[in-house]
């Protein structure tokens, strides 16, 4: 078959190189900036044609150590030379360190190694049917779990089944049952969803993939007594939101709650691989009894190995003073450009911002383009709203070298 045949015979998208036609062999589940990244080394990256960007995405926050930190790569190199995994039918020498370090930085009792957010937002729903069921009495198969609209956990199709976002559940139903779902920061609404078949309130403390969009001033305290007078578990995905962006280690440490399970994931594996984790009450993940729930790669040495590391550079507090600092520059130049115009609305904490086009001005991908223009990478999360997330430990100087990018794409 010739390569024009080929093209004409696929669905894919041909590129000429030369005197060669390339037809990709990839399904068109993203759509990519046009860009390939070949090598990265903190907050810089590089492309094939030895260009360097400036990565404002950081892996959607799997990256806030930025790209190849030393000690992360240093971690993976050692366990590489050792052992990589054991599956959990052995144990290995760091699973019990690696669950008393991540138990010590989120202050609870169990920790339970999975691989993607996605697998960790799925056990913590099985952990608290369970705990529905075996502890708090509900019949059997009629738990249900109150989630908030514009909410992100994932791509399963269970994590589907309760999300609003139409390109997301179009097309995968059947849908999982036993969701309901309440607006996000309307916490009377969330109180009248709950009833005797209720077993978690599932929330992204602050909603990520929304577009940064900030809980209303109590919000999370009230819910937290929603849930503690209707004995229901508070279950947070800080899958996004954790580990030092949000200028503490943890969102909800902005707000002094504590869930009774927090899901961890993304920056966990420090953009080396993935790693995530539900973290909680004992009583809770204890009725997890082998058998019931698992996974071949959870916990392997080489994820404990990095998972280590990366905790430890959270320990001393110095990324999330880091993201604070920044932070508070970051959100002071982007109100600037709201209050001049340039911005139809900025929020957001730490180094963690969710920025509105005026959609007369273009759209969130088209801004994108024009960042790309300027070397600052970028991407829209939907319409005109655009998620700007670099890695802590980015300088300030590069900081606003990126924000005098953005100010000249917007004008
Ligand atoms: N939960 C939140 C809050 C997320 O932002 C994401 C990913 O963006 C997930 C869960 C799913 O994580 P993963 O893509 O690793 O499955």
């Amino acid at each position: 078959m010739t390569a024009e045949n080929l093209v004409t015979t696929t669905h894919n998208p041909s590129e000429v190189i030369g005197d060669d036609v390339h037809v990709s062999h990839l399904a068109h589940n993203y759509h990519p900036l046009p860009i390939t990244l070949t090598s990265g080394e903190g907050a810089w990256v590089r492309d094939d044609a030895g260009r360097e960007y400036l990565d404002l995405l950081a892996g959607y926050s799997a990256l806030n150590f930025g790209h190849r930190h030393p000690a992360l790569t240093a971690a993976a190199h050692a366990q590489l030379d050792r052992i990589t995994l054991t599956s959990r039918a052995f144990g290995h020498d760091l699973l019990e360190p690696f669950a008393d370090k991540l138990a010590a930085l989120t202050g609870t009792e169990m920790v339970l190694p999975m691989n993607t957010g996605a697998e960790a937002v799925e056990t913590g729903i099985k952990a608290a049917r369970k705990w529905g069921y075996d502890v708090k009495g509900v019949p059997a198969d009629r738990a249900t779990i109150v989630v908030a609209g514009g909410n992100f956990h994932g791509r399963t199709t269970t994590l589907i089944s309760l999300s609003t976002d139409d390109d997301a559940r179009r097309g995968f139903g059947p849908y999982t049952p036993g969701f309901r779902v309440v607006p996000f920061g309307d916490a009377d609404a969330l109180a009248a969803a709950i009833d005797e078949t209720t077993v978690a309130v599932l929330l992204e403390p602050i909603q990520g993939e929304s577009g940064v969009v900030m809980p209303p001033a109590g919000y999370l305290t009230t819910v937290r007594a929603t849930c503690d007078a209707a004995n229901v578990l508070l279950i947070a995905d800080e899958i996004q939101s954790g580990l030092g962006r949000t200028g503490t280690t943890f969102a909800c440490d902005l707000y002094g709650v504590r869930p009774d399970l927090m899901l961890l994931g993304k920056a966990l594996g420090g953009g080396i691989l993935p790693v995530s984790a539900v973290v909680g009450r004992a009583d809770v993940l204890g009725v997890l009894t082998p058998g019931t729930h698992g996974s071949t790669f959870g916990g392997n040495p080489l994820s404990c190995a990095v998972g280590i590391a990366v905790i430890e550079l959270l320990e001393a507090g110095e990324y999330q003073a880091r993201a604070q600092t920044l932070g508070a520059h970051l959100h002071s130049r982007l109100d600037a450009l709201v209050a001049d115009g340039s911005l139809a609305a900025s929020r957001g904490v730490g180094l963690w911002a969710g920025i509105d086009l005026d959609p007369a001005r273009g759209t969130g991908r088209e801004l994108c383009e024009r960042l790309l223009e300027r070397r600052v990478l970028a991407k829209d999360t939907h319409g005109a709203t655009i998620r700007l997330a670099p890695p802590l430990m980015i300088s300030k100087d590069d900081l606003d070298w990126s924000l005098d990018q953005l100010t000249d794409a917007l004008r």
